[in-house]
């Protein structure tokens, strides 16, 4: 498409209302509409959906959106719609769905009405949805969430794997992968597994200057974390354990301290589940006690800590669930337990594994007791870790961790900083 004429803050403004682009948005539509392949990097709340959205509706034909969770796609859907007066310009195509409602989404499509069509992967390889959407104009495709391609990401789904081929028999247009898992192995293996080795990369900074990482080791961790919690009486917060059990032992034990807290986790009854998530997001309750099923897609401005009863099991994964603290800009303090014992269990329990997953997990493991361990900046230790440099002096948030604000004496830094270079 020719992009010259088009003036891409007032159509910005007509759909979206607001007045101007964020980050890279502006430049990574642009290149889209002109026909490139792109790959953005971003960390969540970035804008991710507007880089592919806002061209959507400028293109002519369906855009293909590819997701991996039907929640995350039935927001997206209803904002989308929201955003037009005319109907049926966002549909899901799903098994979900029943006859008439499937025949309205591809009448729509065939129409020229929808301009976003949101697909699960498992969806895309039926037979009945390939042949229709090959005989449709499509203007591109994009792969939201894209690290689920990686076995290196935090969230792999084999479904993923297949996508290319998938694309390739439909149309031939442009593909936009989004993700915020931006370790280099992830965005390698993202790129070759989807052809786009060519792609114009789009990557932002990860670093979240708001937030304070501190690692205590894990003594008294019952007491220290309740202490903690009452000096933030009030706040939001989260806990991550790593088991059910424990989630459901730590919401009690936090109850009776007087701890306005309710637990999370996907064993617990649906109803109840929803009804937890929700009252911590109406503020009802102070603070939840979840395990990893806790938190994507849930976007909570004023969560002012997240604490890690358990060490997670990847930087990764530690990075989006700290993640979730300040994400309004303000306080967000980062806690985690540390038991190089905790480890062990971990590597026991991997050693149940296919040795492809172990090896992975393995490494993954690795990389967080080195965070866990180190003496130098935690900013520094964890950017580095998704390929970024950061001045541990003079870089935003450079006093913002455990370590720079009590540099350990007994410990030399740069025997860590040596480590992490050779990583
Ligand atoms: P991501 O997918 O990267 O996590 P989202 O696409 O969900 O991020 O966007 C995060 C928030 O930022 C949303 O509330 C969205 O409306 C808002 N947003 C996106 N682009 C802009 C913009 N240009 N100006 C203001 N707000 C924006
Ligand atoms: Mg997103």
């Amino acid at each position: 498409m020719d992009t010259k004429d088009i003036n891409l803050s007032a159509e910005l403004k007509k759909y979206f209302g607001f007045s101007k682009f964020k980050g890279q948005q502006e430049q990574i539509i642009k290149e889209l509409l002109g026909g490139k392949d792109i790959f953005v990097l971003m960390p969540t709340g970035g804008g991710k959906s507007l880089c592919y959205q806002l061209p959507a509706l400028l293109s002519e034909g369906t855009a293909i959106v590819v997701s991996p969770l039907i929640a995350l796609m039935k927001n997206q859907v209803d904002a989308v719609n929201g955003l037009s007066s005319d109907e049926g310009v966002a549909h899901v195509l799903n098994s979900s769905l029943n006859k008439s409602q499937t025949k309205q989404v591809m009448d729509d499509i065939t129409a020229g009405k929808t301009k976003l069509l949101y697909v699960a992967p498992e969806s895309l390889i039926k037979e009945e949805y390939l042949e229709f959407l090959k005989a449709v104009k499509i203007s591109f495709v994009a792969i939201d969430e894209a690290h689920c391609i990686s076995e290196w990401g935090h969230d792999f789904r084999p479904e993923y794997r297949n996508l290319k081929g998938i694309i390739d028999k439909i149309a031939d247009v442009p593909v936009i992968a989004l993700t915020a898992t931006a370790t280099p192995k992830v965005q390698d293996d993202i790129q070759k597994t989807l052809g786009m080795n060519n792609a114009l990369v789009f990557k932002e900074s990860f670093n979240r200057a708001n937030l304070f990482y501190e690692i205590r080791p894990k003594i008294n961790v019952d007491k220290e974390i309740v202490k903690f919690i009452n000096q933030h009486k009030g706040k939001s917060g989260i806990v991550y354990c790593l088991s059910r059990r424990k989630v459901e032992e730590f919401a009690q034990l936090l109850q009776v301290n007087g701890v306005n807290a309710l637990p999370y986790h996907a064993g617990l009854d649906q109803k109840l589940r929803v009804a937890n998530q929700d009252k911590f997001l109406m503020e009802e309750a102070d603070v939840i006690v979840a395990t990893i099923a806790f938190g994507m897609g849930i976007d909570k401005p004023d969560v002012r800590f997240v604490i890690h009863y358990d060490i997670p099991k990847s930087l990764e994964s530690y990075y989006q669930e700290t993640g979730r603290a300040g994400r309004d800009g303000g306080e967000g303090h980062c806690l985690a337990f540390y038991d190089p014992k905790d480890i062990e269990k971990l590597e026991k329990f991997l050693a149940q594994k296919p040795v492809s997953e172990r090896e992975i997990g393995l490494q993954l493991l690795n990389e967080v007791v080195g965070y866990a361990e180190t003496s130098m900046s935690r900013r520094q230790y964890l950017l580095y870790y998704f390929g970024e440099k950061f001045d541990p002096i003079k870089g935003e948030g450079a006093l913002m961790c455990d370590n720079s604000q009590n540099p350990p004496k007994l410990k030399d830094a740069t025997q860590d900083l040596k480590k992490v270079l050779e990583m």
